[in-house]
């Protein structure tokens, strides 16, 4: 009999969501090999996501993307707008308007966020982002992406992973054997079942529905205007519009939906808007919101990252952004633990780093879904042309206002830390504050190497090498103790020279030693005796006993 040829892979990477696509587009761009399935055909066309945070937004750019998302997204000059009605034939309770991605690159807007970041809001459909991912991860080198393929089980040793996978028309079936395995499988993620990692936190908030369809009269049916989300308030409808494309295609998401509840899709829209016009419904998805995350990232050689480590309530947008967050973390990792410069303990630092940053980030979706709960128990009045309607509104108004960290939320997509980290050295200064809505640019080590533009489409984040470190150096003079460390030790090292007041001023320190994926695991004035530790740390290679003592000491000033 013949034996069953095994595919060997360095890692194998179970779904091609928003998390798998930025998990294998990494690995692809920094040189490193994956398979990729997915047991999908590729084009679910349900838009779930339809904002693109900053972060992912540089992330994107990182691999050259970021301009054909933003040629994905709502036309320039499309206001990003926030906008609550009863219907949207009914009252206007209030807006919000942030401008559009135009007035944000002329900087006509008057919002902060423009220093932030060289990207705001992108608002594009998850469906537009896959595939766009997904493509440029297959072209690269070392990735094979597979599609209309699913794993059906695996076991794991203490030297790697061995995976059944087959087509999911049962026509072809294969053992792959990977170093390493990452479930990006979902919420219902088979791999976290199978490793019996249970999920913690609140449970299900809210059972719900999604309508994508698509109705060119819409923006004419009705008096509000364009926005890129429309709310209807009114106590049997409790939905939001999101707009797909800036024109026809949206979608509309009943909250709290009761079981039984049988109504037409269509029908639901024209009660939302007031009018009957005539809807072309593409798909229905009903859809439920969480707060929970899992209680470890990873069980030997097997890793969940996206959805199959946490579950979001959408309020805020950060279930794919904080997906995509994690696979980019995760992907520097395995690229540097399979070039042989980063330590296998490396590996043990991506549950440190993102366990905390899902527990924050499900925690502040959860706690805006309560503050949202609270505009679908609006009282019937509502809609009523009254005193007593008017008083409603008002207070709803009100209510909205107090909510504005929902729709606005720099602080979540840029503010995230790796506070503890052990690839970090800190450097005593105190952590600044972590809100949701304002971002507090700092150098600090574990946070994100702040954007400065250094001109005029040149930012700080592009001098962040595809392997290794960086040393941004504000200094006059080169200095070459950092380089000399990292070639004995055979790192990637880039020493850059940054000749610029205000990203001098903003980095606070003459040097900061910047990693692959962008953060800061150290910053300093001088030099220490012994930057190849330093350097050890940060890729993973000192024992973590030791290295919390020798930080602490860093940190204190009693180590040089
Ligand atoms: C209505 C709604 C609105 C949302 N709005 C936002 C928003 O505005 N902003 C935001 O950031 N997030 C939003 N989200 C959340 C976002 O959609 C998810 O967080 C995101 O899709 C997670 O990406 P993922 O790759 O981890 O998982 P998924 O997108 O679920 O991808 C998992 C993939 O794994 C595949 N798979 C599963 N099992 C197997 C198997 N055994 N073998 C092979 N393949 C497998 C699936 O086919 C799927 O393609 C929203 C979600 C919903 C439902």
């Amino acid at each position: 009999m013949a034996t069953q040829k095994i595919r060997e892979v360095p890692v194998l990477v179970i779904g091609g969501g928003p998390a798998g696509a930025t998990l294998a587009a990494d690995l692809g761009w920094r040189g490193a090999g994956c398979l990729l399935v997915d047991e999908t055909d590729g084009t679910n066309q349900h838009p779930r996501a339809n904002m693109a945070g900053q972060r992912s937004m540089e992330i994107f750019r990182r691999w050259g993307l970021a301009d054909r998302m933003l040629a994905a997204s709502l036309p320039f000059d499309y206001p990003i707008d926030v906008i609550f009605s009863t219907r949207l034939n009914g009252f206007e309770i209030t807006r919000f308007s942030l401008g559009s991605t135009a007035a944000f690159q002329k900087a006509a807007v008057k919002i902060p966020d423009i220093a932030w970041s060289p990207y705001f809001k992108t608002q594009i459909g998850q469906n537009f982002i896959e595939p766009v991912v997904c493509e440029f991860a297959r072209s690269c080198a070392n990735v094979e992406v597979r599609h209309n393929w699913r794993l059906v089980s695996f076991t794991q040793d203490a030297s790697g992973v061995t995976a059944e996978i087959e087509k999911t028309d049962g026509s072809a079936h294969e053992t792959v054997r990977a170093k390493y395995m990452v479930g990006c499988d979902g919420g219902r993620s088979l791999v976290r079942h199978s490793l019996g990692i249970e999920f913690t936190g609140r449970g299900v908030l809210a059972r719900n529905q999604s309508i994508y369809f698509d109705a060119p009269d819409f923006l004419e049916s009705h008096p509000r205007g364009p926005g890129t989300l429309l709310w209807t308030l009114a106590p049997e409808l409790r939905g939001v519009f999101i707009t797909i494309d800036g024109n026809s295609r949206w979608t509309y998401n009943t909250y709290f939906i009761d079981e039984n509840d049988t109504m037409d899709p269509a029908e639901r829209i024209c009660k939302a808007i007031g009018r009957n016009i005539p809807i072309k419904v593409l798909s229905v998805q009903p859809w439920a919101g969480y707060q929970v995350v899992a209680e470890h990232y990873r069980k030997g050689r097997v890793f969940l990252c996206g959805d199959s480590a946490h579950l979001f309530n959408p309020t805020g947008g950060f279930g794919m952004n904080t997906a995509i967050a994690d696979a980019a973390d995760l992907g520097w990792k395995f690229a540097a633990v399979l070039a042989g410069w980063g330590d296998e303990s490396l590996l043990d630092t991506y549950e440190a780093e993102r366990r905390p940053v899902g527990v924050r980030n499900t925690v502040e979706a959860g706690s805006n879904f309560d503050r949202v709960a609270t505009l679908m128990a609006l009282p019937p009045e509502i809609e009523e042309d009254s005193e007593r309607g008017r008083k409603a509104r008002e207070a709803a108004a009100e209510n909205i206002h107090s909510q504005k960290k929902t729709w606005s939320a720099s602080g979540m997509h840029l503010g995230f830390r790796y506070e503890g980290s052990p690839l970090i050295v800190p450097d005593g200064t105190p952590p600044p504050p972590d809100t949701a809505q304002v971002y507090h640019p700092t150098a600090r080590p574990g946070h994100r190497a702040p954007h400065v533009w250094l001109g005029a489409k040149r930012s700080t984040l592009d001098l962040v090498p595809r392997e290794g470190f960086a040393l941004f150096n504000f200094g006059p003079d080169a200095e070459g103790a950092f380089a000399a460390a990292a070639k004995e030790r055979g790192v990637p090292f880039v020493e850059t020279r940054i000749d610029n007041a205000e990203a001098a001023a903003l980095y606070e320190r003459r040097y900061a030693l910047v990693r692959p994926d962008g953060h800061v695991a150290w910053r300093g004035d001088a030099v220490p005796a012994d930057p190849g530790w330093i350097l050890d740390l940060a890729r993973g290679a000192v024992a973590t006993q030791a290295s919390s003592e020798r930080r602490t000491a860093i940190s204190t000033g009693t180590a040089r």
